[in-house]
Order: C-alpha cells, then structure tokens, then sequence
C-alpha cells in the first residue's frame, strides 16, 4: 500500500475535551442524573445480547408506567423527539387523511409541517401562543373537520402552557378520530393519565423528564392506532420509522434485526427510568409543581410576571417568563451562561425577545437550582 498519497490535509489534533459544567435550566436538554451518566459508561454488549434484551424489557415496562398505560407497543425510537414525533406521524397518516393540529405554539407547527410532507390533509386550529384549547373548542373542530387524526401538544415548550387532556380522547372516538399527543416536556414531570384519557399514541425523549442525555426518545401506540398502522393501504414512507417492522425486534418473538440498537443510551434510558419507578409518580410530579411554585414566587418577588397568567395553565417543568420593558432578553440570557454557567432560553418566533425560558425539569427540579437562578437573575438584571 502506497501511504505516501495519504493527505495529511485534515490531519487535526483536537484537544482532549473539556466541557464547561453547565446547569441546563432551559427548555431542554437538562443535566442527566449521575446514576444516568453512571449507566451509560456501563460495558457495550450486542444488541441481540440477552442482557441487553432483558434492558428492552424493563425499559417497555417502566415507560408503561412513566405513561400510565398498557399498551404493548411502547419503546423508545433511535433519535431525538423529533425522531418520535416523526415516527407517530409516518406511521398513523396516509396521504389524503384529514389531520387536526391544534396550534398552540411552535411545536404543533413542527406537526403541521411534518403532516403534510406525509401527505396529510391538514387542518390547523391556532390560538394565540401561550393559550391553550377548551374540550368545547376541541369539539367543534372535530366536528367541523371530522379528522382521522387530532394531534395535541400537551407541554407547548415554546410557550409555557400546558393542553389540558381530560375528555378529549372520547370527543375524538366518538367520532371516529384518532387521538396523538406530544408529551416531550411533560413525561415524567406533569400529571399523565394515557389510557385514562383514551389516548391513541404519544411520544416523548429522553433529555427533560427522564433525566437522560438526547438520543432514545419514546413512542406509544394504542390498539386504534396500531388498527390503523396494520390497515394502512400504503407503507410506511419511511423505512427507519417503520414501527411495523421495528416492532418485531422490540415485541419479544422473533427479535429480528431492524438497524442497531444505541446500545449506551438505551442504558441511560433504563436508569432514568428506575429513578421515576424509585420516586413514584406523585411524588414527582409534586416535586415539579412545588419547584416550580418556588419559582413563580420568586419571579414575582423581583417585579417579574409569567407569561402564561393562569398558573393552572403553567407547565411545572417549564416557564416563561415576561422580559421586562428597556431589558434585552439574549443579553441577560448569555450573562448567565458567561458568569453563571447557567443556560436558559429565550423566546423564538412570536416570542423571540419576549420572554424568557426556564426549565426545571427531572433531575434539575431542584430547590437548591431555583434559589440559584434567581440570585443569579436578580444580580444581572440589577447590574
Ligand atoms: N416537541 C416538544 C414539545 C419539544 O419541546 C421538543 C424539543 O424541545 C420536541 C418536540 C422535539 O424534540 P427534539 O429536540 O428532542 O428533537
């Protein structure tokens, strides 16, 4: 072999990594639990592995749980939530089929886009960012769309407010509807009642509640819903989302290979997991309320006000906060990374420059974190 024409060009000595320590108070990611970066360094094993089958196993089972539902179908998708949230939309929309989105902030645009790359007959419901629908709003755009599918996001991170759920799964049945939602910021941090609240699908990831690094996001697919994926008259336009065939690797019969499993961060998955089984459900959601009225107080304290007024419309894992008048909010944002290593977010879109964004999700949901952003807060903004 002639090495003498390797090119050297791109030849790069990076130095050896040093990240700064961070507390990631944003919208997302949040700092992964100790005992979730513990896990991740645990030895790789294959994916075909019976030690790493019995992790799938545990992980269906606790995300049950995390979910509060039965359903077969839950497993976490390779990817982001996006991967998720495109995965439920592949898979439960054929090209024609009137979709619903109810359009409370960016991320029910994201539904609107990636709907309608799958063909979808879109239809949009849109309120004012920070609101959220009435069931009787919800109702009527049934009614006047009659939808094969209704897509809710119940945590809007753009916004801060939170969709309540009650009663919409039966609105959507009875009149033959499926229903989808978006629990990103909301698993493991808010109330979540799927089955009882007939929800036919929903997605979430990994790096909020579950206290995870991004990368292994979940999906859960109801009975109507997987009805509607056996009896699609087309396949599934996309092949790594492909939850039909990826199903026979996670169901437990044949475990057929679909593409490789990420082995380390289905690890860390499993671990954030534990945590919430180990917490319980109420008490965590109430350790999120709580931290999050701690907040609120202290907000209020300093003369600042949250975007979303009614706090029973606030999203415990994530506020937004109102940037006062003369304040310019990327500035005060970068102050805090630069002198505090905290990160919070701005606003973007209909928001950009408007509000501020904090999240005290998971692991994060801390008092200890909440007293520091606010000092941190009040000194820059007093400078
Ligand atoms: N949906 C909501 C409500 C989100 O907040 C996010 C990300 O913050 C997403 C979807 C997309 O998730 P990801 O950025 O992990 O792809």
């Amino acid at each position: 072999m002639n090495t003498s024409i390797i090119n050297e060009t791109h030849r790069y000595f990076a130095p050896q990594l040093n990240m700064p320590p961070r507390l990631l108070l944003g919208p997302g990611p949040s700092n992964a639990h100790p005992r979730v970066l513990q896990a991740i360094a645990m030895p790789q094993v294959g994916h075909l592995d019976p030690a790493f089958i019995g992790v799938m196993n545990d992980i269906q089972e606790m995300l049950r749980y995390a979910w509060q539902t039965h359903n077969t179908f839950t497993l976490p998708v390779s990817g982001t939530g996006s991967a998720a949230m495109e995965a439920a939309i592949a898979n439960l929309v054929e090209p024609g089929d009137v979709v619903l989105i109810g359009v409370i902030g960016y991320f029910g645009e994201r539904l609107v886009e990636m709907a309608s790359r799958y063909g979808a007959d879109v239809r949009m419901m849109a309120k004012p960012w920070g609101d959220v629908f009435t069931l009787e709003e919800l109702h009527a755009g049934i009614t006047a769309h009659q939808p094969a599918l209704l897509a809710l996001v119940h945590a809007e991170t753009s916004t801060g407010a939170l969709q309540p759920l009650d009663g919409v799964g039966q609105v959507c049945h009875a009149a033959n509807c499926l229903l989808l939602v978006d629990t990103v910021t909301s698993l493991g941090t808010t109330p979540i009642f799927l089955d009882t609240w007939e929800v036919d699908a929903a997605y979430a990831c990994s790096q909020k509640g579950l206290s995870c690094p991004p990368g292994a996001s979940p999906l859960t697919l109801g009975e109507r819903a997987l009805a509607k994926l056996h009896n699609r008259a087309s396949k599934v336009p996309n092949w790594y989302l492909d939850m039909s065939i990826l199903s026979n690797y996670w169901d437990g019969k044949t475990r057929s290979y679909h593409h490789t499993a990420p082995i380390n961060s289905m690890y860390a998955v499993r671990e954030g997991l534990r945590l919430v089984v180990e917490e319980g459900l109420a008490e965590r959601w109430a350790r999120h309320q709580a931290n999050a009225e701690l907040l609120w107080e202290g907000l209020a304290d300093m003369g600042l006000s949250c975007h979303v007024t009614d706090p029973a419309h606030r999203i415990p894992a994530l506020t937004t906060v109102c940037v006062p008048e003369g304040v310019d909010a990327r500035d005060t944002a970068v102050r805090l990374l630069n002198e505090y290593n905290i990160e919070i977010a701005g606003g973007f879109s209909q928001l950009a420059g408007k509000v501020w964004r904090i999240g005290l999700m998971g692991f994060n949901s801390r008092p200890e974190n909440v007293a520091l952003l606010l000092t941190a807060l009040k000194q820059v903004l007093d400078r």
